[in-house]
């Protein structure tokens, strides 16, 4: 008959740091028949639990042979370890490892996460539960049991996938001699049933339990002795089964999930610390995008406000690169080229201005704003009908009238509720009576429409700015037909009045409604993007904020991993149990981030009146963002956890 371990000249030797290499096992040969209870004494250091781990698959030999079953498992992959660990092996260990934030049945189901699904058979492990007297403990946690319940539930851990071999490390190492005997009977009673148990313990008196005890020294047995017969156990031959559960399943993933969360939930601060750079960082970038595409909707709404087949002209004639702007150009407009604008075939309107900033009083109010000097046309060409008061006649413009048309910023910074009709204001020190209040345009986040004066024409020349020319003109055209010929006749007509050169003539803008458009689009989208790259920044400084939390948590979680890779976990089942607990943080940081950005935005839009608009296209973009995120920072500590030994995880403190 086969045994089922034969060790074949098996050497360990351990290297650490300068000293002499540790001679754990030296060519050490033993065969175990199936239905054996082998109990394996020595003193500290002689090689018991490196001897345990190389038979238990947790670890390899450097030197020898190693036959499972009758055949030779010395070259299999690390996978393949895992099919037979989770196939074959069960283990008990001293410290129980149970984990805190399961209940006792999910600790004892718990193989069953990287076993075939076929032979999963939860009923089998209740009742293994019910028999060692934990029935009515099933949804309690371990640290309310004591450790001879405790250890009872990691036996019945190992179990759970009816393995062939159980190895135990000392398990009662940590008991009292009472509980101690009571798990040397439940191991008796496995082994009764055919089970072969292989037992590291260092007390006699609890070997004696055993059919047969090896004892080491030194890395070599030097004695060997059968107490008495064991059961005869026939084993069909090795089968390497690697007909595994398939990690990526959505059970699996959903399962990893909840574990993530209960890992999340046993530490609710650190979780929070840790999700909270990734909610920022959604926050802002749900928050800048609110704003940008805010803005772009103010621009169109502004420019459709404007009277429509608007044309505005300016002069920013450029001396040797260099811009003089309008005010120092060397030719400047005039009332005559008003009127020889007004004269162009299909031209409706034509609106001058003239601006610059001024200092506002109104009692002890202060308020500084841009001053424009325009014409009555200005309310047809701009589309702004003042209903609230009246606008400025042709009439107060010859006479250099002292009165203002105030915009609603203005009149709410110096009037407040207050009717501002009738009011005498300072416009730089010059007494003005306000007349009207003009309808409210709104703000496209960057220039409040609504924070200007306009008073006539002549009045801001003479008396406030003192100006002699024209800083641009509105042209309105009759129709959009029309529209395109004006444009280009502007240009043309104005070089020929003031004898323009060439270069002179190129300082003369001519813009419709669609060039503004687009030139106000381009910087409010240079906007959205700078200050969305800025949150994009602080996005990923969160996720190195969860790749600093995911290496604590590997590193807490050490021990963990070499219980799962002792229950038949691969490396891909760890990695991805990671991986979904570091995705798990950013999807919550993103959550939490998109409700809380949504929020930012719309208190910016209430309190400021700016125009933010939170679009599902960003909110999904900031939460994919936010998974990426997890899964990019994630992989590298996720990879690390993967690739541990499982015997260096399980000896790690
Ligand atoms: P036992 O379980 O019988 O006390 P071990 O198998 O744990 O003995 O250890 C055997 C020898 O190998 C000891 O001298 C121990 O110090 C050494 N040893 C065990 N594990 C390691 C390791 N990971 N690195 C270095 N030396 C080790
Ligand atoms: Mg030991």
């Amino acid at each position: 008959m086969t045994p089922v371990i034969e060790l074949n000249q098996v050497s360990k030797t351990y290297f650490i740091g300068q000293g002499l290499p540790v001679k754990a096992l030296q060519s050490l040969s033993l065969t175990i028949e199936a239905g054996e209870f082998v109990a394996i004494m020595g003193a500290s250091g002689s090689g018991k639990s490196t001897l345990l781990a190389i038979l238990g698959l947790l670890d390899k030999a450097d030197q020898g042979e190693y036959k499972l079953l009758g055949q030779n498992i010395i070259g299999l992959s690390d996978n393949d370890y895992a099919a037979l660990r989770s196939n074959y092996l069960g283990f008990i260990f001293q410290s129980f490892n149970l984990l805190p934030r399961f209940n006792i049945l999910e600790n004892a189901l718990l193989p069953f996460l990287y076993a075939e699904k076929d032979s999963h058979d939860k009923g089998r492990v209740i009742d293994v539960l019910k028999k060692i007297g934990l029935g009515d403990r099933l949804r309690h946690r371990s640290n309310e049991l004591s450790g001879g319940q405790q250890q009872r539930v990691a036996i019945a851990r190992a179990l759970a996938n009816n393995p062939k071999i159980v190895f135990a490390d000392e398990p009662t190492g940590n008991l009292d001699s009472r509980s101690a005997l009571e798990i040397i009977n439940l191991l008796k009673e496995l082994n009764r049933q055919g089970t072969t148990v292989i037992m590291v313990t260092h007390e006699r008196e609890l070997a004696n339990h055993a059919n047969r005890i090896i004892t080491l020294k030194d890395g070599l047995v030097i004695t060997d002795e059968v107490l008495n017969p064991s059961t005869k156990v026939t084993l069909p031959p090795l089968a390497l089964i690697n007909k595994r559960k398939n990690p990526l399943s959505l059970a699996g993933i959903i399962n990893y999930a909840y574990e993530g969360f209960l890992s999340l939930s046993a530490n609710k601060l650190r979780s929070f610390l840790s999700i909270l750079g990734v909610l920022i960082g959604v926050a802002a970038v749900i928050a800048m995008l609110a704003i940008g595409s805010g803005a772009q909707k103010s621009v169109e709404e502004t420019i459709a406000s404007m009277g429509s087949n608007l044309l505005m002209v300016s002069n920013a004639f450029r001396a040797r690169g260099i811009s003089l702007g309008a005010d120092s150009s060397v030719t400047r407009f005039t009332f005559e080229d008003l009127a020889v604008l007004q004269r162009i075939e299909g031209v409706k309107a034509v609106v001058p201005y003239v601006s610059g900033r001024a200092q506002i009083v109104f009692q002890d109010k202060n308020w500084n704003t841009t001053v424009y000097g325009s014409t009555p046309d200005y309310q047809a060409a701009r589309n702004s009908q003042v209903t609230d008061g009246r606008f400025f006649t042709q009439q107060e413009i010859t006479s250099r009238a002292k009165v203002a048309v105030i915009g609603k910023t203005v009149a709410d910074e110096l009037f407040g509720e207050a009717d501002p009709l009738g009011q005498m204001i300072r416009i730089n020190r010059i007494n003005f009576t306000v007349i009207g209040v003009l309808p409210i345009k709104g703000s496209t986040g960057f220039r409040n429409s609504d924070d200007q004066i306009i008073v006539p024409i002549t009045t801001a020349m003479y008396r406030v700015l003192g100006r002699d020319y024209i800083n641009n003109f509105d042209v309105q055209a009759s129709d959009a037909s029309v529209l395109e010929d004006v444009q280009a006749a502007i240009p043309e007509i104005i070089g020929q009045a003031h004898r323009m050169s060439p270069q002179q003539l190129d300082g003369i803008e001519v813009r419709n409604m669609a060039d503004i458009q687009k030139a106000t689009t381009d910087v409010v989208n240079t906007f959205t993007y700078l200050l969305g790259s800025i949150a994009v920044v602080s996005l990923l400084v969160g996720g190195i904020g969860i790749m600093n939390i995911m290496l604590v948590l590997v590193m807490e979680r050490t021990h963990e991993i070499g219980l799962r890779k002792s229950l038949g976990a691969e490396n891909r089942d760890i990695l991805i149990q990671f991986l979904v607990e570091s995705i798990l943080i950013c999807i919550l940081g993103g959550l939490i981030g998109i409700c809380l950005g949504s929020g930012i935005s719309w208190l910016i839009s209430s309190l400021l009146g700016w125009n933010v608009i939170v679009s599902l296209r960003s909110i999904l973009m900031a939460f994919t963002f936010s998974v990426l995120v997890g899964m990019i920072f994630g992989i590298w500590p996720a990879w690390r956890a993967a690739k541990l030994q499982p015997v260096e995880a399980l000896r790690y403190e």
